[in-house]
C-alpha cells in the first residue's frame, strides 16, 4: 500500500526514525530510509527501501530525490547525545546543523516543499517553569540543544524566503519500543536511562549509576518527561498528511505533561521486571537540566495530538520486550 506517496526518512534506520518508517508503511505511505548505518541499523530497514548515504553529502541526496517525487520529508538524522555534544561540539553543529543546510538545500532543488524536523525539549534549557509551553524562553544549555534551535531557526527564515512548510516536533524523552518487539533502541554505547537500566539489569552494561542526587527535586535526581516513540510516530504520520494537504506547520511539543524522576523510572523497571540492583549515585551528568516536563496542550488543541502509548508502565514494558528479544539473539 503506497497509495498516499512516498516519504523521504533520513535516519530511516535510527530508533525513532524506524518507528515512523512502520507507521508510515501502516498509514498508506512508501517510507524511503535514508541513512549512513553509521549508528542505525539495515536490519530496521523494513517498510520501503533503504539507500545508503549522509545527510553531508549532496550527491547522494540528489540522488535520492531523484528516485521518487517525495510529499514530505522526515529528518532524523542527527547526533542526539547530550552528554558527548559538550565533549565533542564540532560533530553536533556539522552533522546537525551542516547535515540540515545540504537536506535544505537539495529539497529546494528538488521541489520538495514539505519537513517534518526532529527536534527537543533541550531547546528549553533550565527552564524557569514547567511544564514548559512552545513560547518558553529557549536557552539551551548543552551543543545538542543548541544545535537543533539554530535548525528551528533556520527553518523559519526558509519558510519566510522560501515557503517551505514544516513542522518542528520537540521531543521531551523518546523512550519505549514497538509493541511487535521487532525494533527498539540500540545504540553503542548506549547512554539513554532507560536501556541502560534495562540492560544492567540484564548484566550488559557493568557500571550503571544514578547521574546526580542533588538537584532541587523532590528525591533529588533529574524529572523528564517520557514519550513512547510509537506516539511520537502517529504524530509524525500526521504531520504528513498535514502537509500534503497544505498545513502550514508549526513549532510543538511533543510531551505528555507527566514527569518522572530517574528513581521514579528505575522503580518502574524493577516492577516490570522482577529484577532489581544496588541503586549507585555518580555526580551529575554535563549538560543536564534538572527537570523537563512538556505543555503538551498545543498539540492536542491544533493538531488533535494525544499520546497513547505512554504511561510509564507501557513504556517500561515495551522496552523490556524489545532488549529481551535482542538478548536472545546477540
Ligand atoms: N541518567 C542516569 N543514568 C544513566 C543515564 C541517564 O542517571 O545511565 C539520567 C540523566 O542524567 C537524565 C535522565 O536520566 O537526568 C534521562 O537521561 P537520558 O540520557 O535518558 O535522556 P536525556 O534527558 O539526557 O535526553
Amino acid at each position: 500500500m503506497t497509495q498516499r506517496g512516498a516519504v523521504l526518512v533520513t535516519g530511516g534506520g535510527g530508533y525513532i526514525g524506524a518507528h515512523c518508517c512502520k507507521a508510515l508503511h501502516e498509514a498508506g505511505y512508501l517510507p524511503v530510509a535514508f541513512d549512513d548505518f553509521s549508528t542505525g541499523h539495515r536490519s530496521f530497514v523494513k517498510w520501503g527501501p533503504a539507500v545508503e548515504g549522509n545527510v553531508q553529502d549532496p550527491k547522494s541526496l540528489e540522488a535520492v530525490f531523484r528516485t521518487q517525487d517525495f510529499v514530505a520529508v522526515m529528518h532524523f538524522a542527527a547526533a542526539s547525545a547530550v552528554g558527548e555534544s559538550v565533549v565533542d561540539p564540532h560533530k553536533y553543529y556539522t552533522n546537525n546543523v551542516g547535515g540540515t543546510l545540504t537536506l535544505l538545500r537539495a529539497m529546494r532543488d528538488a521541489g520538495c516543499q514539505n519537513l517534518i524536523f526532529s527536534s527537543t525539549g533541550a531547546v528549553y534549557g533550565n527552564a524557569s517553569s514547567e511544564p514548559i509551553a512552545e513560547g518558553a524562553i529557549k536557552s539551551p544549555i548543552n551543543p545538542y540543544g543548541r544545535s537543533k534551535l539554530m535548525i528551528e531557526d533556520i527553518l523559519a527564515d526558509y519558510r519566510t524566503a522560501y515557503g517551505l512548510r514544516s513542522f518542528c516536533f520537540r521531543y521531551f524523552n523518546a523512550s519505549g519500543a514497538d509493541s511487535s518487539g521487532e525494533i527498539g533502541e540500540d545504540r553503542d554505547p548506549e547512554t539513554h536511562l532507560i536501556p541502560r537500566a534495562i540492560m544492567a539489569l540484564q548484566g550488559e552494561v557493568g557500571d550503571f549509576a544514578i547521574f546526580g542526587n542533588d538537584y532541587p527535586t523532590p528525591d533529588g535526581t533529574a524529572i523528564r518527561d517520557y514519550i513512547h516513540v510509537s506516539d511520537l510516530a502517529a504524530a509524525h504520520v500526521m504531520g504528513a498528511g498535514l502537509l500534503a494537504s497544505g498545513h502550514g506547520g508549526g513549532i510543538y511539543n511533543l510531551g505528555t505533561g507527566a514527569g518522572y524522576s530517574v528513581k521514579d523510572v528505575l522503580s518502574a523497571i524493577f516492577r516490570e521486571t522482577g529484577l532489581t540492583m544496588p541503586l549507585v549515585y555518580r555526580p551529575r551528568r554535563a549538560g543536564d537540566p534538572p527537570m523537563l516536563i512538556a505543555d503538551p496542550s498545543a498539540a492536542r488543541r491544533d493538531l488533535g495530538f494525544k499520546p497513547s502509548h505512554s504511561s510509564l508502565d507501557a513504556i517500561i514494558a515495551t522496552a523490556w520486550r524489545w532488549h529481551r528479544s535482542i538478548a536472545k539473539h546477540r
